[in-house]
């Protein structure tokens, strides 16, 4: 104890003399203000896959979000977005890189951006704005999200226990969160999470650049830290806004943004005063859709329920065949595999999850019967807290569902596991199902889920089979 005072006392001196020497270079700074500087991260994609994976997952988004197709709204956006896209300083201005800029006929207040520069903004984001500044403010964080290359920078650190295609689930990631079932919720901690959710170093460097392309734009920067401030007041009850959650506050967001912009010089004025006539074109339109309804279209749409959310209610159940006694191998991912019942089939998608389910159980009529593998990036650490954090997030979308019973600590792949059991109402059948889930630790803060989807009436027959299918994991990832 004594000697741990000591050392304490210690250090306080120490860093009393690094505090001083800080403010004697804080001085020596403030006489020549200079803007704060940024490098790039290490990134092992090269400028041309930033723009491929973009492309590839804009496709994507294209053509499972509605867009506006308002010729003079998308004018108007891609103006303001041409002129902050000119402003970038030169040392992020990577000339693969085009910066495209498309309005979503959505409701909710979201932007996001993806490699190499697809842009696409929510209505909603543009009707909560209070100025073209304002509206500026957010493009020009996200385009600094673009220059500065963070989500092939964040694959780059999180990829290697990635399942599935590398331009998947962006979309579990935009309207997951809202909308969809437990696939599209499972596909959020997919590579989504890589291009549209970041860290607080990265949002404190998009906010900083962003800020000084604001101001070399002609756009005053503050007005990035009003747009903030308007976004947060748009939140209703627990909800925060979709931006809000995948830009997270760096801490002292305003405080940072304004001193930065203290230390710019506004450019000319590239207001094109248009922005109050946009806003009543807007009004004067049907409303946007919400995610919840695009999210029904689309599975009407396609016939993928994404979990069970369909468009007509309810489904009565098809008859799906129990689980047989043989087994069948596979190997979702180079350091996984796992044997499940030889009548059921695997599915990959699109998403980064993979989905074993006998005919019938996985398809037109929802996800009712089977299994699904994925892996979840970017945990802590603590296994029971990233699963109840999985679970919780599973929960936003599946209100009915409902922990049964405490975590069971077992074995899985050779490695300690958690199970637990709990029930929900099925969206596909509105009959209550029983949802079996299981997780384990992998290397690098991932964690490897396991969720089993079966009714009711048929749970004791799945519990055994989502058991024996546990303990043929075989896991490799060192
Ligand atoms: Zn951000």
């Amino acid at each position: 104890m004594a000697s741990l005072t000591l050392l304490r006392s210690f250090r306080t001196r120490l860093s009393a003399t690094v505090a001083a020497t800080a403010a004697i270079v804080a001085i020596a700074a403030s006489l020549v203000p200079a803007q704060t500087r940024f490098k790039l991260d290490n990134n092992k994609y090269t400028l041309e896959q930033d723009v491929k994976v973009g492309q590839e997952a804009a496709a994507q988004v294209s053509k499972e979000l509605p867009l506006l197709n308002d010729a003079r709204t998308e004018e108007w956006v891609e103006q303001v977005g041409r002129e902050l896209a000119e402003a970038i300083p030169a040392e992020f201005s990577h000339p693969p890189f085009r910066y495209t800029f498309d309005v979503i006929n959505q409701k909710e207040i979201n932007a996001f951006a993806l490699p190499g520069g697809p842009m696409f903004l929510n209505r909603g984001m543009i009707e909560a704005g209070m100025s073209e500044a304002e509206v500026a403010g957010v493009m020009g964080h996200e385009i600094a999200h673009v220059a500065l290359r963070h989500g092939t920078a964040q694959a780059t650190k999180g990829e290697r226990f990635q399942l599935g295609a590398l331009a998947g689930q962006v979309l579990g990631a935009v309207i997951g969160g809202t909308a969809g079932g437990l696939i599209a919720q499972g596909s959020q901690f997919g590579l989504g999470t890589y291009f549209l959710k970041f860290g607080r170093e990265y949002e404190r460097q998009a906010d900083l650049l962003g800020a000084q392309i604001l101001a070399r734009a002609g756009y005053d920067p503050r007005q990035m830290a009003n747009m903030f401030k308007t976004i947060e007041s748009q939140s209703g009850g627990s909800r925060q806004p979709e931006w809000m959650s995948s830009h997270p506050n760096p801490g002292n967001r305003y405080d940072a943004i304004l001193r930065e912009a203290a230390l710019l010089k506004v450019q000319g004025n590239a207001d094109s005063g248009q922005f109050t006539s946009i806003k009543s074109r807007l009004a004067g339109m049907s409303p946007a859709l919400t995610a919840e309804q695009i999210a029904k279209g689309n599975a009407s749409k396609t016939g993928n329920t994404s979990g069970g959310t369909t468009s007509g209610g309810t489904r009565p159940a098809v008859r799906v065949e129990p689980p047989s006694n043989q087994g069948r191998t596979y190997r979702p991912a180079n350091f996984l595999t796992l044997t499940v019942p030889a009548n059921w089939r695997s599915s990959s998608g699109s998403d980064n999850v993979v989905t074993y389910a006998p005919a019938g159980g996985f398809g037109d009529n929802g996800f009712t019967h089977g299994l699904q593998v994925g892996v979840l990036q970017n945990g802590t650490g603590n296994l029971q807290r990233d699963t109840e954090q999985m679970i919780q997030s599973f929960a936003r979308s599946n209100p009915s569902l409902r922990q049964q019973e405490g975590f069971t600590r077992d074995t899985l792949g050779g490695r300690t596991g958690l199970t637990t059991v709990l029930s929900n109402v099925s969206d596909a059948t509105g009959e209550a199902e029983s949802v079996t889930i299981s997780t384990t630790q992998l290397r690098g803060n991932t964690v490897l889920f396991l969720i089993g989807v079966a009714p009711q009436r048929e749970a004791s027959t799945y519990t055994n089979t989502f058991r024996r299918v546990r303990q043929t994991l075989q896991i490799s990832d060192q």
